[in-house]
């Protein structure tokens, strides 16, 4: 049984329930205290191997020296977070949520309560949890890719986080996205209703250059677009995927969003839609099911990004002989060999796990796993969701990386992530901004 401790920092209060009354503005805001943590075992984000006995010297909300324990007194006045045998990692980077999302089951209504029955308040309030959710499990940064019908809804979940007025990881928001009609839900309704739709809906270049400049003048940090929407299986058993936006309509986004030097996510699976997305000059493709060996070599060329999200597929799956069953079980036996491809072919690949579509009570880390049965090492999994995630966020060397410069986000788990990922679903310590969200670790003398 661990006992919760009160490290004076972040807002006094470190147990799940009470922290966001306790925390004000103004204690939210990084104070210009310094603080050294003691680490046993140090993952960097960046360097191959761990190093041993390390401290961390953080003043406000950065990291400004890494180095060998017992090697520098403490500056005056500094408090020691000593984190004992745990290992010490940068904060977790996942560049795929839905904090908008709660992971529904059909028989819950599924998607379509949350647009046609729930107030926005309440979508909002649920958000908040699932930010907090994020931050709890290590997560200190996500690219939220957008609100499924909420609007701009994450801007202001953002701006709370960002003031302190609530806990949460960092956000990157994409606002409402961009899919074509017929290219996303909701859908089924009798043709006389008009239904809300989860994404902005646009169709020809015209209209697609001027979303994606409504959602960049609100705010948005990325702009995600949906490139293939349903799936099924045909007459051979191969997976198809019905493409969304003409090569017309990404270029006309991908050109407005490049202009503002911001980058374009793209939902796509496989066939036409995923090749219209590099066609057309993708940043990052999303999920990413079956890439063919052409795919992998344009990808490489051009540097685009695969966020594969490999353990969401594996949830809830239709019956198995019902075709919608047989098309989920054919999702993921394409997706593994897809990622090994993607890996060894170079590809770049960042950690993301489309968690909102599975529930944010459940370890947003079980991706971790995934990534090493496909064929990563753990340490090349951990580096995807921290230093290679902020280089695909154009944040290198600020985020996902122990290193002078950096933002303070830091946390330890007990046990070696590298014999065994599955310790990263269990954090102990979370650090954001050098700040002290949680810990569950004993401190020396206590
Ligand atoms: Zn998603």
């Amino acid at each position: 049984m661990h006992r919760l401790i009160s490290l004076g920092i972040y807002g006094l209060c470190l147990t799940r329930l009470c922290l966001a009354q306790e925390v004000t503005p103004a204690q939210g805001a990084a104070a210009a205290h310094t603080v050294v943590v003691r680490a046993r075992t140090l993952i960097d984000g960046t360097s191959a191997q761990p190093r041993a006995n390390q401290e961390i010297l953080i003043q406000g909300d950065r990291i400004t020296a890494v180095y060998a324990a017992g090697t520098r007194p403490p500056p005056p006045g500094a408090q020691v977070l000593d984190l004992g045998n745990s290992t010490v990692l940068p904060g977790l980077i996942d560049c795929h949520t839905h904090i908008f999302l709660q992971g529904e089951v059909p028989a819950a209504g599924g998607y379509d309560v949350q647009l046609l029955k729930f107030p926005a308040s309440y979508r909002a309030a649920r958000a908040v949890v699932a930010a907090r959710r994020a931050l709890e499990q290590g997560f200190t940064t996500i690219r939220d890719v957008e609100t499924e019908g909420a609007g701009y809804g994450d801007l202001g979940i953002k701006q709370a986080i960002n003031e302190g007025y609530i806990p949460g990881p960092r956000m990157f928001v994409v606002t409402r996205a961009i899919s074509t009609t017929g290219g996303y839900p909701l859908e089924g309704y009798a043709p006389e209703i008009t239904v809300p739709k989860g994404a902005q809906l646009i169709d020809g270049p015209v209209e697609a250059r001027k979303a994606a400049r409504e959602q960049l003048d609100h705010g948005a940090d990325w702009i995600k677009v949906y490139m293939t929407h349903r799936s099924w299986l045909d007459e051979q058993g191969a997976l198809v995927s019905q493409p969304t936006l003409t090569l017309e309509e990404i270029q006309a986004i991908v050109d407005e969003a490049h202009g503002w030097r911001k980058k374009v996510a793209c939902h796509a699976y496989n066939g036409i839609g995923l090749q219209r997305a590099l066609d057309g000059g993708c940043d990052s493709i999303e999920h990413g099911l079956e890439l063919t060996d052409a795919q992998v070599t344009q990808m490489v060329k051009q540097g685009t990004w695969l966020v594969p999200t490999l353990a969401v597929y594996y949830y809830d799956p239709e019956p198995a002989d019902t075709p919608s069953g047989q098309r989920d079980r054919k999702r993921v036996a394409v997706h593994g060999p897809s990622f090994r491809k993607a890996l060894r072919g170079g590809v770049k690949i960042a950690f993301g796990t489309d968690v909102g579509g599975f529930p944010w009570s459940d370890p947003i880390a079980a991706e971790f796993a995934r990534m090493v049965e496909f064929g990563m090492t753990p340490m090349q999994a951990i580096q995807a969701a921290t230093s290679r995630a902020a280089e695909l966020l154009g944040e290198r060397g600020q985020l996902g990386v122990i290193a002078p410069g950096a933002y303070a986000d830091v946390i330890a788990v007990s046990g070696d992530p590298l014999a065994d990922v599955g310790v990263l679903k269990n954090v102990s310590f979370v650090m954001k901004n050098g700040s002290v969200f949680r810990s569950t670790l004993r401190q020396p003398g206590e």
